[in-house]
């Protein structure tokens, strides 16, 4: 029963088949673990240690009956942007404070319904709006590598505690690279999955056709085990797509001989921090070694994917944002003088200032005289982005390159500059912006913070992403590698 925490969740959900210990026994190691040391990464927005323990006692008594579900009695995080029944969902502002969602997400409940155990809502930038966690209205995630820097974002709750080795899995969403870059930053696994792969019905939304959920891990493999789970045909969200799932695990230990890789120049320039490219060639020579071949290919347009995003994905907030306005819902301000009052206040005290930032960027690329010259033109090169990777991908499996530019960065370091965060999205966008899966897997260490591969696939590639990730982490040791006070 030692070092449950340590364990993956196949080692945990093999441990729990042997009878070497139960989901209660799991659940309140875990549960512990959190209650000593989340005070030092704020990794929790709320923990729901009752309700986990009910549910790993309904999963152990599952087990006992023979009714096993695929992930019967493991522990899991949900970022706080998914709505879950009768627990708060704030999607890290104060907006939603105190919203009790009378509801659960699709997400929320399939895991639910595979017997999963959820420990509480992680901590995320505000509406998942930022690349460090540092816009959450409940205080910045600190990242167990070192406390002194960020954990990425939007979803660094989640990365942060799958790292401090909280929970083996935490859920995630992806809107210009919140799951991956986290990821890379904490030395765990993010996968986001293609577009309309995973339901957002109850995914409280940023820019729609933009966001994707996803999960986070340690090692390929129970990112295959929890996306099986997630994924799938949902009529409640309309662009989900209705395409068979495969199973993940089945084919995860399959070689990758023969595999193509293509090499996008443009992401091995200036802008990346030699030392982090140094890892990221490295981790593609292993992939080599397993049979692979590399090619260079070409994606002309993908250095207009940063500016592309940023008039996408805040026009979308603006208009998604727009049902915030205290009577609908959110945060509603104290007497107010009459309407206009109401909802101004509302707003201003429920937002924070990256949130509004995207709002009237949102508002006036939207707005008449505008939209032709910034929200028209940029859903045109949005189109010569994807028509760039479909080409890509007539010669190439994956694409492989950094997930982040650097290691995390210092909290507090690039706060002011809204520019240089979001130049920490400038690998990752790109996916977003053509509806293309990806996946982030550790791949080394620069100056003892960890740095990320990052490998992206044709659309509903996550097969092979997850494949390649797996047997790289089977050559690998660095996904094993824990911080050292969360060991
Ligand atoms: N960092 C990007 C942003 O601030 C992406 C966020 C995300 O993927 N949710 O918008």
């Amino acid at each position: 029963m030692m070092d449950m925490h340590l364990q993956t969740m196949t080692e945990l959900a093999a441990g729990l088949e042997k009878g070497d210990f139960s989901s209660v026994e799991l659940t309140q190691t875990l549960l512990d673990r959190v209650a000593a040391l989340d005070d030092r990464l704020n990794a929790f927005v709320t923990v729901t240690a009752a309700e986990a323990l009910l549910a790993a006692a309904r999963a152990d008594a599952a087990r006992a009956a023979g009714n096993v579900g695929a992930l019967n009695g493991l522990p899991i995080i949900h970022k706080d942007i998914f709505c879950t029944r009768g627990v708060k969902t704030t999607c890290g502002s104060k907006m939603l404070n105190n919203f009790i969602s009378p509801y659960d997400a699709t997400v929320v409940e399939k895991l639910a319904a595979a017997g999963a155990v959820v420990l509480g809502k992680s901590n995320m930038d505000e509406f998942a709006m930022g690349s460090s966690n540092e816009t959450s209205f409940f205080g910045p995630v600190r990242n167990p590598w070192d406390l002194e820097c960020s954990p990425g974002g939007s979803s660094g709750g989640s990365s942060a505690s799958v790292a401090a080795r909280f929970a083996p899995a935490a859920t995630g969403t992806d809107t210009g690279g919140s799951i991956r870059q986290p990821a890379a930053l904490t030395g765990t696994v993010g996968i986001k999955p293609t577009y309309g792969r995973v339901s957002r019905y109850g995914m409280i939304a940023f820019a729609s056709s933009l966001d994707q959920a996803g999960v986070i891990t340690r090692s390929s493999e129970d990112a295959a085990r929890v996306l099986g789970v997630m994924a799938g045909f949902d009529e409640r969200d309309s662009t989900s797509i209705d395409h068979p799932v495969p199973d993940y695990l089945a084919t995860i230990g399959d070689s990758i001989k023969g595999l193509r890789v293509g090499i996008v120049r443009q992401h091995f320039d200036a802008g990346l921090d030699e030392q982090t490219g140094a890892r990221v060639k490295a981790a593609i020579a292993v992939i080599e070694s397993l049979g692979a071949t590399t090619v260079e290919v070409d994606l002309p347009n993908i250095d207009l994917s940063v500016p592309t995003y940023y008039v996408v994905a805040p026009a979308e907030c603006s208009s998604n944002l727009s049902r915030f306005d205290g009577v609908r819902f959110g945060h509603r301000a104290e007497n107010a003088e009459d309407l206009l009052d109401l909802y101004c206040r509302s707003r201003g005290e429920g937002f924070g200032d990256e949130v509004k930032r995207r709002i009237m960027t949102g508002a006036y690329v939207l707005s008449a005289g505008y939209y032709d010259a910034y929200y028209l033109k940029a859903q045109q090169v949005r189109q010569l982005i994807a028509d760039d990777f479909k080409k890509a991908f007539a010669d190439v499996d994956v694409i492989a390159g950094p997930t982040a530019p650097s290691p995390a960065f210092k909290l507090g370091d690039k706060v002011d500059d809204p520019i240089q965060m979001y130049l920490n999205d400038i690998y990752t966008i790109g996916a977003n912006l053509a509806g293309l899966p990806a996946i982030s897997v550790p791949c080394g260490f620069v100056n003892d913070m960890p740095v990320g591969l990052h490998l992206v696939g044709p659309h509903f590639g996550e097969e092979v992403l997850l494949r390649c990730g797996h047997q790289y982490q089977q050559q690998t040791e660095w996904h094993k590698a824990c911080p050292e006070a969360f060991q």
